[in-house]
C-alpha cells in the first residue's frame, strides 16, 4: 500500500504538482492516467526517490518516505523511456544490477523465469525487440523482489502483440505486489487497471475502483436505431429525461436518457413493438474511460 498526503512539487515558478493525494492499494494495478505534462513522471520519480517534494507525505506499507533510505529496497522502479545499457548481455547486464544489490544467481533465475527471457540470456541488449527489451527491465525492476512496481508509461513504443505481452506479464507480478503504472493511453488503462488515478494539471480530478468510477458516470441512457425517417414517439414515455435525434443515411437515431436508474431495455422495446417502429439497433449506452477522461479533462467531448 502507497499513501500520499498533500504532495506538492514546484519547477521554479511552474507547480508541477497542486497537493495531491492518493492511496494504491497492495496486489493490485492502479493506473496514473493523464494527458502530456499532467505530472505523471514527477509523481512517479517522486514516490521512487528521484526527487524529493517540496512539501507531502509519502508512506509505503505505513514506513515514513523521508526517515531513511531503507524505503528504496520496497521499489522496483522502471523511469520513462526503458533506459537499459544496450551495450551489456541480457545476462551481464542482470548479474551487474544483482551485484549491486547484493543478490545472486538464484534472484536471477527468478526474474528470468518471470519474464520469460531465457532464450535471449546471451544476445546484447540493443539488438532486442523492443518488447524484450521492456521486459529485461521489468526483470531488472524485481531482481531484489520488492513488493511495490512503478513502471513509467511502460508499453510506449511497443507493437499492439508486444505491449500485450508486457500488459500480461504485468498482470501476473500483481499477485505479489503493489503497482503503479503511468500512461496517457486509455486503452492501456482501460485493459489492465483494477484502480484508476486520472491526473490533469498536477490535480488528481478522480480516482477509484475502475468498475465504480465508470457507474459513477454512467447514465441511464440507450440508443436506438430504426429504418427510415421517424417520427419522435418516445416523449409519450414516463421518466425521459433527454432524448436526442439524428437523421443520417435513410436512418433515424434515438439516444434516450431517463431519470431513474430502472433497467428500461424491455420498456422501450415493448413500446417500439407497440407503435410498430421498425427498430434496426438497440442497445445500453454504456459509459466508457475515454469519456470519463475526457469530460473530467475537458478537453475534448
Ligand atoms: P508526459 O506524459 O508528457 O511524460 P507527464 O504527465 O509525465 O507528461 P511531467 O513530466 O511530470 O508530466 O511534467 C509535468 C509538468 O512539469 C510539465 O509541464 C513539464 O513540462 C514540467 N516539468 C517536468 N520536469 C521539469 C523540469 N525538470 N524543469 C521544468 N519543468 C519540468
Amino acid at each position: 500500500m502507497i499513501t500520499t498526503e498533500n504532495i506538492t512539487k514546484s519547477y521554479g515558478n511552474f507547480k508541477a504538482l497542486k497537493g495531491i493525494s492518493f492511496k494504491v492499494p497492495s496486489n493490485n494495478i492502479t493506473v496514473l492516467l493523464g494527458p502530456n505534462g499532467a505530472g505523471k513522471t514527477t509523481t512517479l520519480r517522486i514516490l521512487a526517490g528521484y526527487l524529493y517534494p517540496d512539501y507531502g507525505k509519502v508512506e509505503y506499507f505505513g514506513q515514513k518516505y523521508d526517515e531513511n533510505l531503507e524505503f528504496k529496497k520496497l521499489i522496483g522502479y522502471i523511469p520513462e523511456n526503458n533506459p537499459v545499457y544496450e551495450d551489456l548481455e541480457v545476462t551481464e547486464y542482470l548479474e551487474f544490477v544483482a551485484k549491486s544489490y547484493y543478490l545472486g544467481k538464484k534472484e536471477i533465475k527468478i526474474a528470468v523465469e518471470r519474464c520469460a527471457l531465457k532464450e535471449v540470456l546471451g544476445k546484447k541488449i540493443g539488438n532486442l525487440s523492443k518488447g524484450y527489451k521492456q521486459r529485461v527491465s521489468l526483470a531488472k525492476a524485481i531482481l531484489h523482489n520488492p513488493p511495490i512496481l512503478l513502471l513509467d508509461e511502460p508499453t510506449t513504443g511497443l507493437d499492439p502483440n508486444q505491449a500485450y505481452q508486457t500488459r500480461e506479464l504485468i498482470k501476473e507480478l500483481k499477485k505479489d505486489k503493489t503497482i503503479l503504472i503511468s500512461t496517457h493511453i486509455l486503452s492501456e488503462a482501460e485493459a489492465i487497471c483494477d484502480n484508476i488515478l486520472i491526473i490533469n494539471k498536477g490535480e488528481i480530478c478522480a480516482s477509484g475502483e475502475k468498475e465504480s468510477l465508470i457507474k459513477q458516470y454512467s447514465k441511464n441512457s440507450y440508443v436506438l436505431r430504426f429504418d427510415g425517417d421517424i417520427e419522435n414517439k418516445f416523449i409519450e414515455m414516463e421518466g425521459i429525461k433527454e432524448i436526442t435525434a439524428k437523421k443520417e443515411n435513410g436512418e433515424t437515431e434515438f439516444i434516450i436518457e431517463f431519470e431513474n436508474d430502472k433497467d428500461m431495455r424491455k420498456d422501450i422495446i415493448n413500446f417500439a413493438y407497440e407503435k410498430k417502429l421498425p427498430l434496426i439497433e438497440f442497445y445500453k449506452n454504456k459509459v466508457t474511460l475515454d469519456k470519463i477522461f475526457s469530460k473530467i479533462t475537458k478537453e475534448r467531448l
